[in-house]
Parts: C-alpha cells; sequence; structure tokens
C-alpha cells in the first residue's frame, strides 16, 4: 500500500521528535512501524510505560499511532515544547557569494515599467530567513488537513519558495535570533492562507458541488410539492380554494427555506491555520541598493542575492503585499506598485 502524504509527513516529523529529543527511531523496512528507544521522561511525555516502544502509522492499541486525528499531536506538542525549543536558530557559513557585478543581473531579473533604475553599492551580510510550519485544516462536512512550510526574507518580507533550509548541509546552532518572531508571522500567514486556499481548491470545489447537487434535489422537491397545491384534494375530489393554496405555498416555501439554511450549516467550512515551528536559518547573502527614478524623484530601495537559490529574490508590492519582479512606480513618493494594482489605480 503506498503511504498518503500525510502518513509520510507524519513519520518524518516523529522521527525528527524523537531524534531531537534524544532517543532512536528504527523504522521497518516497508515505513509502516518503528522501534523507539528513549529516554524515560521522553517516553512518558509521548504518553508511553516503557522506554522502548512502537510507532506505528495505523491505528493501533499498541505504541504510538501516528495520525492528526488521534492523541499523537497533543502528545508531540507536550513533547516538543519540554524537550525540543520548537523556535530554532541556525547558521548556513560555508555558502560562497562571490558575485561582483550586478548591474546585468538587476537588469535581467527586474522590469521597471515607468522608471529608471541605477545600481549602487552592494553589502556582503548575513541574513535571517524564517522558515514556519503550519497545520492547516477544513473541517465541513468532511475534514482536509497537512503541512504547510513557508520560508520567508525576514529582512524584506518576502516569502520564497524554499522548503528545504533545514535539509541542508553544514547547517549549525547559532546563538542569536537576528528578528524577531513577531516580524515574520503576520505576512507568513497571508501568505499560507492563500496557500492553503490553492491546496484544498479540490477539496472546496467538491464539497461545493456536493451542496448544489443537494441544493437542486431539495428544490425539486419543494417544487413538486408547490405544483400539489393546486391538485383536487386526492378523498373529496374538491379543488382547493384559493386561501388554500396560498397557505399550502407558504407552508412549503417556510419548509424550503428552513431545509436550505440546514443544509448551508451542514456543508459551512470551518478553516484553522495553527503554527507549529519555527526555525531562522542566517545565511551569507549581498544586499544591493538601487536607485529609482521616476520623473524627478529618486528613492533608494535595496534587493537581495540568494545565495541558495542564486537569484534576486524578488520585491514586495506595496500595495498587496505581493512579490513581484515587474513594477510600476508612483509619481510622488516612488511607491513601488505591481501591474495588477497599477492597472486598479488606473481603473478608480
Ligand atoms: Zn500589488
Amino acid at each position: 500500500m503506498s503511504r498518503t502524504n500525510i502518513e509520510s509527513q507524519l513519520s518524518d516529523f516523529a522521527t525528527a521528535l524523537v531524534e531531537n529529543s534524544g532517543g532512536l527511531i528504527d523504522w521497518h523496512a516497508d515505513g509502516s512501524q518503528a522501534i523507539v528507544m528513549v529516554p524515560n521522561d521522553l517516553a512518558k511525555s509521548l504518553g508511553q510505560r516503557h522506554d522502548t516502544f512502537l510507532v506505528k502509522t495505523q491505528p493501533s492499541d499498541e505504541g504510538l499511532s501516528l495520525s492528526l486525528g488521534g492523541e499523537f499531536l497533543d502528545l508531540a506538542g507536550r513533547t516538543l515544547r519540554q524537550f525540543v525549543p520548537s523556535i530554532g536558530i541556525f547558521a548556513m557559513e560555508d555558502i560562497s557569494v562571490k558575485k561582483t557585478e550586478f548591474s546585468a543581473i538587476v537588469d535581467a531579473s527586474f522590469e521597471w515599467q515607468n522608471a529608471r533604475c541605477k545600481v549602487l553599492q552592494r553589502n556582503p551580510m548575513i541574513l535571517p530567513y524564517h522558515t514556519w510550519w503550519f497545520h492547516a485544516s477544513l473541517q465541513s462536512e468532511e475534514n482536509w488537513e497537512t503541512i504547510i512550510p513557508v520560508t520567508i526574507n525576514a529582512r524584506s518580507g518576502v516569502c520564497l519558495p524554499i522548503t528545504e533550509l533545514m535539509n541542508l548541509d553544514g547547517l549549525k546552532p547559532a546563538k542569536k535570533s537576528l528578528a524577531e518572531v513577531s516580524e515574520t508571522l503576520e505576512p507568513v500567514l497571508r501568505f499560507a492562507e492563500a496557500e492553503t486556499l490553492r491546496m484544498a481548491a479540490p477539496f472546496i470545489q467538491r464539497i461545493d458541488a456536493r451542496r448544489e447537487r443537494d441544493r437542486k434535489r431539495l428544490q425539486d422537491y419543494y417544487r413538486a410539492l408547490l405544483q400539489e397545491s393546486f391538485m383536487p384534494n386526492k378523498r373529496t375530489k374538491m379543488m382547493p380554494t384559493g386561501e388554500e393554496i396560498d397557505s399550502r405555498n407558504k407552508a412549503v416555501k417556510l419548509e424550503l427555506h428552513r431545509k436550505l439554511s440546514e443544509m448551508d450549516e451542514r456543508y459551512s467550512c470551518n478553516a484553522v491555520l495553527r503554527p507549529i515551528a519555527m526555525a531562522e536559518v542566517q545565511m551569507p547573502s549581498i544586499a544591493i541598493d538601487v536607485e529609482i527614478q521616476r520623473k524627478v524623484q529618486k528613492r533608494i530601495f535595496r534587493i537581495f542575492w540568494n545565495a541558495l537559490t542564486r537569484q534576486l529574490e524578488p520585491m514586495l508590492c506595496t500595495r498587496c503585499q505581493g512579490s513581484f519582479r515587474s513594477f510600476w512606480f508612483t509619481n510622488e513618493i516612488v511607491e513601488p506598485v505591481c501591474s495588477s494594482c497599477h492597472n486598479k489605480g488606473q481603473n478608480c
């Protein structure tokens, strides 16, 4: 049987949890279960009586079952708080950032729609990147859940499609954090929200389609009932009076309304996005200052060379906070605005 994405993420998570708390974990070749050896207090925190126990990916009475529905997340949360700091700080030292000439790279990476750009000085520096992990869940008539990692440049606020920061070779624990957790949570949450909606789109479509189908069925059923209001009484064969028809119609419509609101309630979707952990990785980088000239006004912006992706990172649109590589600038304060926000502004 092939393992689901959640199963394999949970196995990876359990492995990291045990190993980072000072235990050993040995998975069976088919990945369905593992033998774990941990210190006594850690076993207790994971709800186990012995310091050697089984971890299983399927529900079981024996050992620890990895599932999002059972008590595993609560036990893991307790263990994380007690044994593993949920905020880690690491530094990446051996990464080469030897680029010397950036003008051509800036020109090739960005489009300045209505301004001129001059590349000024470059400053090698150590930059903090924050990777956040969120548990995203949607609860409706059925449930959907996943784990979403998001990495952000804590200086520029740009979210980046880098998920492997924690797997880098040469990562060493660092002593001091270079950016506050509170600085990056909000923009990262916005990104994770959009990412949740993107990933859950098939689930939401399925729920919507089911709701539409049920709504249509209900409406067809009550439409047929409404038509019956005009029919003669089956026993007396008498035609209903206008008053009787009105009162039956009213009752049918009220009942339909009640059923539809019940149905909407059943299909309503409750979404929760919960931060689980955060790691700061300090990476050597190059900050490049560029001078943007819009008509007579000039303003200096800072863009960053990412040594890992070997690319310049995008910049933020000041209106929608999205990251882009193509910008329009406003006349007075030379504010960078993405094409879509620029067009919206034009139409107002
Ligand atoms: Zn925008």
